[in-house]
């Protein structure tokens, strides 16, 4: 994957202007952290990146072609979605098993029976929830449900991954096996990953740069260890 490169974006609501960039560039392989307050504009900004709004204007630059947000189509969308991972804060399963949920991404991209099951099997390792493969998944806890959620996207191997306040509900324990697998796909797999976060520490013990939002602009942008770093 290439760059990923925001440009003269407004996003509005009624004639409100929630989110105003210039431009903004995700380096290919990078881990960001997207840090801010409530209502700054963190979750629009990876909204538009997934091509789920309609903005105004912009253009962004992803996976290497142009897309005029605009003027979007969904014939146009649709495939660079596809390549994208995303997991919210909640996770929504459906009504089916945890193996099931897993696999529904590979059924839509046509692999064989073979190759999901071996990729459902590997994706629910990574997580350790291989062991709840048949259970059905809206019976799983918060933190289960978020891993599954997880291996869900992983499964797809998505060359970007965005991530909004994905821990916001989990436990120290979710919490630790989640960073350790956005981690391990981060080195093993050099996915750019985008992560909205209100936890700090864990932007610090996790991104390599961080990114400030505030009113709809990014108003600081640091490598991490400088963005901590208050003199
Ligand atoms: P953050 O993720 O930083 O908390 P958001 O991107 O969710 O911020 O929201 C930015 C602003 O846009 C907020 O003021 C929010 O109330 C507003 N907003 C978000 N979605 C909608 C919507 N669908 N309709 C109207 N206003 C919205
Ligand atoms: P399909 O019938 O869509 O080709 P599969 O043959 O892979 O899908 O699986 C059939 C069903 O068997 C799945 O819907 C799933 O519920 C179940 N299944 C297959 N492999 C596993 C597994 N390793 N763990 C749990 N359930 C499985």
């Amino acid at each position: 994957m290439n760059r990923v490169e925001v440009r003269n974006l407004e996003v509005t609501y009624g004639n409100r202007t929630v989110l105003a960039l210039d431009r903004v560039v995700f380096e290919r392989g990078g881990f960001y952290g997207i840090v801010g307050p409530s209502g700054a504009g963190k979750s629009t900004l990876l909204r538009v990146i997934n091509l789920l709004e309609k903005p105004v204007s912009g253009q962004l630059h992803l996976f290497g072609e142009e897309v005029d947000l605009s003027t979007l189509s969904y014939a146009k969308g649709m495939p660079l979605q596809r390549q994208m991972g995303f997991v919210a804060q909640k996770p929504s399963m459906f009504q089916a098993s945890v193996y099931d949920n897993v696999a529904l991404g590979l059924r839509y991209r046509k692999r064989n029976r073979v190759q999901i099951q071996a990729l459902v099997q590997e994706a629910l390792d990574l997580v350790e929830l291989s062991h709840l493969s048949d259970q059905r998944a809206h019976t799983l806890s918060g933190g289960e449900a978020q891993r599954v959620a997880l291996a869900r996207t992983l499964v797809c191997e998505p060359s970007l991954l965005l991530l909004d306040e994905p821990t916001a509900s989990l436990d120290p324990y979710n919490i630790s096996i989640f960073e350790r697998v956005i981690q391990t796909i981060h080195r093993q797999k050099h996915t750019t990953i985008l992560m909205i976060t209100h936890n700090l520490p864990q932007a610090r013990r996790l991104a390599q740069t961080c990114l400030f939002v505030n009113n709809g602009r990014i108003v600081e942008r640091a490598d991490t260890e400088a963005f901590f770093h208050h003199p």
